[in-house]
């Protein structure tokens, strides 16, 4: 994975706990009873799926585990100024510098799909 989807994926994930954060306060307002359900079910499977950090065990596979699990490999970086590398119909190469990678990248990103 190129370190830009990386990094949208760790917006997405912030995102989302922002807003169940978010939902959560509103109904925290009203009826006491149905916020503790709320916050019991489907707001703590949310969270706990996200991984807020509370009650994570090894067994469990979490958003931030994803994201862990994809980090970008530094295959994807140029190795004079680690920039992230594009690519054009001659190979690969470095926006910043201009390095040339000579040989093809063995990514693992060509069994995606
Ligand atoms: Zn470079």
């Amino acid at each position: 994975m190129n370190k830009q989807d990386h990094d949208r994926l760790k917006e997405i994930r912030e995102e989302m706990l922002h807003l169940v954060d978010e939902a959560k306060r509103i109904i925290s307002n009203d009826d006491k009873s149905v916020y503790e359900r709320a916050r019991v079910y489907w707001v703590g499977n949310i969270l706990h799926a996200l991984d807020d950090g509370n009650y994570i065990t090894k067994y469990d596979y979490t958003m931030q585990n994803t994201i862990d699990d994809l980090e970008p490999s530094d295959d994807d970086l140029c190795p004079m100024c680690k920039e992230e590398l594009a690519d054009d119909e001659e190979g690969a190469y470095c926006p910043e510098c201009g390095y040339e990678v000579d040989e093809e990248i063995d990514s693992n990103e060509d069994e995606d799909e």
